[in-house]
């Protein structure tokens, strides 16, 4: 298995390891952290608590670790709290460091619990479900969600390494991998026509093969993109481009209600969406929106709404979405697949007729 990317920021330059289980790697970093004085806290919840409570012993054995409930609900401003008081309690100064060992609420909450206390601690990712290992865990942004939305407070804070062990995906349901492989589709989508023809000729499976060095394409191209824009500025093309499908996706969570898609189901949606919205902007063929459709459903993900939403309130909460600009709709489009592009400007019928065609109401 293909070992290690390094995403390349200065002095917050990192590594991305991969394997199969990396559980050597992580205690013998737990290890070096302890000899040399330094405290550690593990965040994780109480699903990968309990199903890998004899890894978690073996990695870290003795350090605190604090399971908070699994789900969207915990990324909020009371579990940072929390935290944040729980390292205090167990006396990390400014040289003490966290594991987030979890999927992409764990990593979040734990990265922000990072970049705040004592004014930014180092921390660690241990990835345990594929969206967090293609996805979440790269890329240093953290985030809880405030009562008005998602991720709306947070802070930039890149992890000291990322160890993707794909061993870990064996216990992971698997409505969350096929979630999972939204991420990895909108990669291909974005960046690797290749990787899109090689799942477009067999969808890919938990004890797929390919899995590992899968994961670890998506993590080449999501580094590439943080590298060129760390803090999502560019004023095209950077960071956005991994926001394909998401102003729709973010716009079905929000009106569906939290809960009723996972996010990854939502993005599903969406990349079809986006999709279309690129056919009708003449960017590209109908055979190649079908393209992606097939992809989107050969990996038990939906093309469109499970059941229809308004209209009038999936455009409203489009133009809420935080990566559009006032007035025009900016979105992400493909010119072709495997490379996508930002686009502002992209006229409000166009978007509408992409709404009905995927079944809102
Ligand atoms: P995501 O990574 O998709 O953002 P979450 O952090 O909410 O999502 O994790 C999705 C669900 O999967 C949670 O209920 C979590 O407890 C559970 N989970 C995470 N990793 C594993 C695993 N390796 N095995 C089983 N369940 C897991
Ligand atoms: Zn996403």
């Amino acid at each position: 298995m293909p070992g290690k990317i390094q995403v390349r920021l200065g002095e917050r330059s990192y590594p991305i390891l991969f394997g199969g289980d990396l559980s050597a790697q992580v205690r013998a970093l737990a290890q070096r952290l302890l000899r040399g004085g330094r405290r550690i806290a593990i965040v994780t919840d109480s699903n990968v608590a309990s199903v890998h409570a004899a890894a978690l012993k073996d990695l870290f054995a003795g350090a605190p670790a604090l399971a908070i409930a699994p789900g969207e609900e915990s990324k909020s401003l009371p579990e940072l709290g929390r935290a944040l008081d729980f390292l205090a309690a167990h006396g990390l100064d400014r040289s003490g460091a966290i594991f987030a060992v979890g999927g992409g609420v764990v990593g979040d909450l734990a990265g922000f619990a990072a970049a705040t206390y004592l004014r930014g601690i180092d921390y660690y990712q241990v990835p345990t479900t594929l969206l967090a290992m293609v996805d979440s865990s790269v890329g240093g942004k953290t985030a809880v969600n405030l009562k008005a939305g998602k991720n709306l407070a947070g802070a930039f804070h890149q992890p000291r390494g990322v160890f993707v062990s794909t061993g870990f995906l064996a216990t992971l349901p698997a409505r969350e991998f096929a979630a999972g492989m939204a991420e990895v589709v909108k990669s291909a989508l974005l960046g690797d026509r290749r990787l899109f023809g090689e799942l477009e000729r067999a969808a890919l499976t938990a004890d797929d093969r390919r899995l590992s060095s899968t994961i670890r394409r998506c993590c080449a191209i999501k580094a590439g993109l943080v590298e060129a824009d760390e803090r999502e500025t560019a004023g095209k093309g950077g960071r956005a481009l991994l926001n394909l499908g998401h102003t729709f996706a973010h716009a079905i969570e929000q009106v569906a209600g939290y809960g009723e898609y996972l996010h990854g189901e939502a993005v599903a949606v969406g990349l079809c969406a986006a999709a279309r919205l690129s056919r009708r902007l003449g960017l590209i063929g109908e055979a190649d929106c079908a393209r992606v459709e097939r992809v989107v459903s050969s990996h038990s993900l939906p093309t469109r709404l499970r059941s229809p939403l308004g209209l009038p309130a999936l455009i409203a909460a489009m133009a809420r979405d935080k990566k559009s600009r006032a007035g025009s709709m900016r979105l992400v489009v493909l010119r072709r697949l495997g490379v996508a592009a930002v686009r502002s400007g992209v006229p409000a019928g166009a978007v509408e007729s992409v709404w009905n065609e995927v079944g809102s109401a």
